[in-house]
């Protein structure tokens, strides 16, 4: 049935539901209520006082305003009791639009009464009730009336809240009648996990008689997303084991191991060790490895990084390493060069790094990119410049992505697909709740560091406020006397650029020639030039610069040990995960560091956001306090992935639904990768209905 012969739809409202996405009838399923809302009875109002409710019954009686300001006032009467509704505005339209003796539903809040009954309803919809069908406005015979989202073109339309709920009604009545509910879950994983069908979900979803009818059909809804993201992870990860033959680095790392340590000027941790081994296993077998390693900020991922890039060196393949930043890209090319020179001279070996980022010279990059085919050059330091066209590799075996959340997920197959096969590490230092590492991350291998090299002291965070400034500065100059060093960061504002600047630039301005006159302070943003900002970091390491004034371009991986003091102003401006990383550029070495939050006009949620940052400094836990505050979108700092637009999945408190949800589909998977089974008939259906972008990892599973 085409959509515009349902009730209350016709013509022109039928295309703006097919500017969103909704053109048959059974695309209606996706409308989930956003909200319900009481249906009463008018002689129980007192009892619902402040809050929204929908009441139905005839007009009564209509007072007319007497003044521009006031309102058209609309008595109407339900066989319970009678109420007043004023409404403001447009009364000469109004007054055409509401006649005695008509029947209206009304929406609107229960306050107490200024004209003349004691309790009224403040208007915020309504919707005309036709007396001679009256089944078509069934809808609301019921306790709890749906609201749903009014999206994109339906706002422009004359399609109202209360409409709009009579519409998805109608749009429910017929597909139940016509029996067009199609089950999506095979009826033995229903009985498993104790779920209703999809048909009874639909209906208590959308008429439940109470709260409770909403919750068991939302986790029925939610079950079936999950599961079908866990189908499809699954597949993932069965086609990238079974099928891609990845390399295999056969060569003995018994000597590398021993070149290694020797090169280190510490001794690694024992979950690095751990960690390395794992990798190691991965890269020695011949399926390709794709691992997800975690590890809170100042874990020591890097050199676990550098270990796996040089075994793919020593079998004779490239590495690559890619960052989000050019100050991090800079930094790591540093630290690799570094290390590799000193590894050439106790091995004997003739490794060459290079960094290729955007903005290089012409010509310069052009010899590199000559290396980089050529196989003259191994290791490969870069940002997304790496993943540009013109780059070719000679034989690109491994691919190290730092800072992962930092990217998309096609970035990270774009420099995949420019070696063959190789194997593939992401690190991230955004602790991942486990939750969000499930659906997000979830055809990858994880390994977790979850140890803290020895040397490191607790970083003493605090909360301070603008009138502490002095005080604050007073203490900056102090830990400088003892020759420390300080990043002072400042917010992006509103997300522009210009004012971004701004405010660093001229705070930079501000404390140069006034408290700091006497210090030596530097400036890095996201705008400067990549030589001047390569001078003030190199500047700032080598202890020449006492203060940095930075906006959050050092947010991630930046690692100068002697900086001690990092002060955030505007903290509350920043997510959590964030501060949590910039607090990780400082207790980087072995002296005591701080983390200063200056707070501006903090309401009390920024203030109890802030307090749990001062109150630890486990990565996880922070991690899972911000996704509760923030939800997963902003939580991973941008959109960027649809597998996390959930319409009744919320993964607070889903966590026992993705369990159960991924472990029977991996199970079925496992035993019928191709969905040939009878009894998964259901499941394949559903792919061609709903998930057509997946089919193709059936076909090869
Ligand atoms: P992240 O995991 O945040 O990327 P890095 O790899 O930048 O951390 O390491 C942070 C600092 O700790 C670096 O200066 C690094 O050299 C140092 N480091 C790494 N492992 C150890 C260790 N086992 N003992 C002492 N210092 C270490
Ligand atoms: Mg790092």
């Amino acid at each position: 049935m085409d959509i515009k012969y349902l009730k209350g739809v016709g013509e022109k409202r039928a295309d703006a539901f097919k500017k969103i996405g909704i053109n048959k009838l059974e695309d209606f399923l996706k409308f989930i209520p956003r909200s319900y809302i009481n249906k009463i009875l008018i002689k129980d109002i007192q009892k619902y006082n402040d809050t929204n409710v929908i009441v139905s019954g005839r007009i009564i009686d209509i007072a007319y305003p007497g003044k521009v300001n006031h309102p058209l006032r609309i008595f109407l009467n339900d066989g319970t009791g009678s109420t007043e509704i004023p409404i403001f505005g447009r009364s000469e339209f109004r007054s055409k639009q509401f006649q005695l003796d008509d029947e209206f539903a009304f929406w609107g809040k229960i306050t107490e009464g200024f004209y003349t009954t004691r309790f009224q309803l403040s208007y915020r919809d309504h919707l005309k009730i036709n007396k001679n069908i009256k089944s078509e406005n069934d809808f609301l015979k019921f306790p709890l009336i749906p609201v749903y989202e009014l999206q994109g073109a339906l706002k422009k339309t004359w399609i109202k809240p209360l409409l709009l709920s009579k519409i998805v009604y109608h749009a429910f009545l017929t597909l139940i009648e016509s029996n067009s509910i199609i089950e999506t879950i095979p009826a033995s994983v229903l009985t498993q996990g104790n779920y209703i069908s999809k048909k009874d979900a639909i209906i208590k979803i959308n008429f439940p008689k109470d709260f409770e009818d909403v919750e068991t059909a939302r986790r029925r809804l939610a079950f079936e997303e999950l599961f079908y993201l866990e189908l499809i992870l699954a597949l993932k990860k069965r086609n990238i084991k079974k099928e891609q033959k990845g390399i295999s680095f056969t060569k003995s790392i018994d000597k590398l191991i021993e070149s290694f340590n020797s090169t280190l000027d510490f001794e690694l941790t024992q979950a690095q060790k751990r960690v390395m081994n794992e990798i190691f296993k991965d890269m020695n077998s011949n399926h390709v490895m794709n691992r997800l390693l975690q590890g809170d900020v100042g874990s020591g991922k890097t050199i676990v990084s550098l270990f796996a890039m040089l075994v793919s060196v020593e079998n004779g393949y490239q590495s690559a390493l890619m960052c989000p930043t050019e100050l991090l890209a800079e930094q790591h090319f540093k630290t690799v060069s570094e290390f590799i020179q000193k590894f050439n001279n106790v091995s004997g070996s003739n490794h060459k790094v290079v960094l290729l980022v955007g903005g290089q010279k012409k010509k310069f990059r052009e010899e590199l990119l000559y290396d980089i085919k050529n196989g003259k050059t191994h290791f490969i330091v870069g940002t997304h410049a790496l993943i540009q066209e013109k780059v070719e590799f000679n034989n690109l075996g491994f691919v190290v992505i730092d800072e992962q959340h930092k990217f998309g997920v096609m970035q990270r197959a774009k420099l995949k697909e420019k070696g063959f096969n190789p194997d593939v590490l992401v690190m991230t230092a955004t602790p991942i709740p486990r939750t969000l590492s499930l659906t997000y991350y979830g055809d990858l291998d994880v390994s977790v560091i979850d140890e803290l090299p020895k040397n490191r002291k607790k970083i003493k965070t605090v909360l301070r406020t603008e009138n502490d400034k002095p005080k604050i500065f007073e203490f900056v100059k102090d830990e400088i006397k003892k020759g420390r060093q300080v990043y002072i960061v400042y917010p992006l504002i509103d997300e522009s650029e210009k004012l971004d600047l701004k405010s660093a630039e001229e705070n930079y301005i501000k404390l140069k020639e006034g408290i700091f006159k006497n210090y030596n302070i530097g400036m890095v943003h996201g705008r400067i030039l990549s030589y001047e900002k390569d001078e003030q970091m190199q500047a700032f390491k080598e202890g020449k610069i006492e203060i940095l004034v930075s906006t959050t371009v050092i947010e991630v991986g930046i690692d100068i040990p002697n900086a001690t003091i990092m002060i955030v102003e505007e903290a509350q401006r920043f997510g959590l995960s964030q501060l949590h990383q910039l607090r990780g550029r400082v207790g980087r070495g072995a002296e005591q560091s701080y983390c200063i939050l200056v707070g501006k006009n903090l309401d009390e949620i920024s203030r109890k956001r802030l307090n749990i940052l001062c109150a630890t400094t486990d990565g996880f836990k922070i991690a899972e306090e911000d996704l509760k505050i923030r939800g997963p979108g902003e939580f991973f700092g941008i959109r960027q992935s649809g597998i996390l637009n959930f319409s009744c999945t919320d993964l607070n408190k889903d966590q026992d639904i993705l369990m159960t949800a991924r472990s029977i589909a991996f199970k079925m998977i496992e035993d019928d990768p191709h969905l040939r089974k009878p009894e998964n008939e259901v499941v394949k259906k559903e792919f061609f209905r709903n998930y057509k972008d997946s089919l193709y990892l059936m076909k090869i599973a």
